[in-house]
């Protein structure tokens, strides 16, 4: 339930609703907006009578959050919300653009990269230390080394990191190392670890499953918000389609579609939605003119001999330029780089 309170409401009245609705054994979150403070109440809510809440001292309205997602409704939080991380804003008029290797394989390897990325334009560096692969004989990444190796690189050339964590278990060491808390596609359901995602203060990374629709995505970002974590970016990453020719059908439909129904930022991953290089950079402006927060491409400067995913690396040299078109249709929808 939406329950608004009046506009110049004194704090008390609404800390007031706000215990009243606890001690009824629902989780309560709060917002503003437009000079209002609103409340979702969540839970069981039969318990309650409604009607007699809307004569509480301050109430202006009571209403049905419709949605199955709540906390991550426009319904909720009509303002777009905007995450900090550092010195970039994510959902704000500036665009994230994050890149990176897939993996991290190395410190010469992930130094090059960060430098040659931050150069380009880049603000977050991504690099992956513990890999989802589909065989279990491929390289699984450098665990912790990885992590200090990303930081380092990332310290080095004033960027934030981004990181993927797999396992609950390895929430708080991700945590130390990285700045937003990647979780992956394979993972997007794995309830255990939103939970724990959701119990820390940094922001997440939710990419959209391999085959999830948009209301199960939003709810995967609902279970990481009730859990008290509102800093969530969504990211689409492609589906799996009947379409074989690229890795994956990315669904830059739902860009503007997550855009109504949500505040939360959403950003586009270009590589793992085509799988293919010269697919990446055409797919990344689309996603920006379709009115994309951001974008988190793969970049290697190698990427014959990448560890993993390279067919869909952008060599630095690409990545530079398409930050360079980027520029321009940031413009067109009134973003900046
Ligand atoms: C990645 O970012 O390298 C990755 C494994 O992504 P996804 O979870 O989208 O497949
Ligand atoms: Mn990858």
């Amino acid at each position: 339930m939406l329950v608004i309170m009046k506009p110049g409401t004194p704090e008390a009245a609404a800390a007031g609703v706000i215990t009243r609705l606890r001690m009824a054994g629902l989780a309560v979150h709060r917002t503003e907006h437009d000079g209002r403070v609103r409340v979702a109440a969540v839970g069981d809510t039969t318990a309650v009578d409604w009607k007699e809440v809307e004569r509480w001292p301050g109430v202006e309205s009571v209403s049905r959050l419709a949605r199955p997602f709540k906390l991550a409704s426009r319904a909720f939080r009509p303002h777009d919300s905007v995450i900090s991380v550092g010195k970039v804003a994510i959902g704000g008029p500036q665009l994230a653009i994050m890149a990176g290797p897939c993996s991290v394989e190395g410190e010469e390897q992930v130094f090059t990269i960060a430098r040659a990325v931050a150069q380009a334009g880049a603000t977050v560096l991504r690099g992956g230390a513990y890999k989802p692969r589909t065989s279990p004989y491929a390289f699984q990444g450098l665990g912790e080394e990885g992590l200090k190796l990303l930081r380092r690189a990332a310290d080095a050339n004033g960027l934030a990191v981004v990181s993927e964590v797999m396992e609950p278990q390895l929430v708080p060491l991700l945590a130390r190392y990285a700045d937003i808390l990647q979780v992956g596609a394979r993972n997007m359901q794995n309830y255990a670890l939103l939970r724990e995602v959701g119990h820390t203060n940094k922001p997440a990374l939710l990419k959209r499953g391999l085959s999830s629709t948009i209301e199960e995505w939003l709810l995967s970002a609902e279970h990481i918000m009730a859990h008290g974590n509102s800093q969530v970016i969504l990211c689409e990453r492609g589906i799996r389609t009947f379409e074989t020719y690229t890795r994956n059908t990315l669904d830059l439909n739902a860009v503007p579609v997550v855009k109504e129904l949500s505040h939360l930022p959403v950003i586009v991953d270009p590589s793992h939605g085509t799988g293919i290089r010269d697919k990446v950079a055409p797919m990344a402006r689309a996603a920006i003119a379709a009115g994309a927060d951001g974008l988190i491409v793969e970049v290697h400067h190698d990427p014959e001999r990448a560890l993993s995913d390279g067919a869909q690396s952008l060599r630095p040299e690409q990545f530079h330029e398409l930050v360079r078109q980027i520029r321009t249709i940031a413009e067109v929808v009134g973003r900046t780089v």
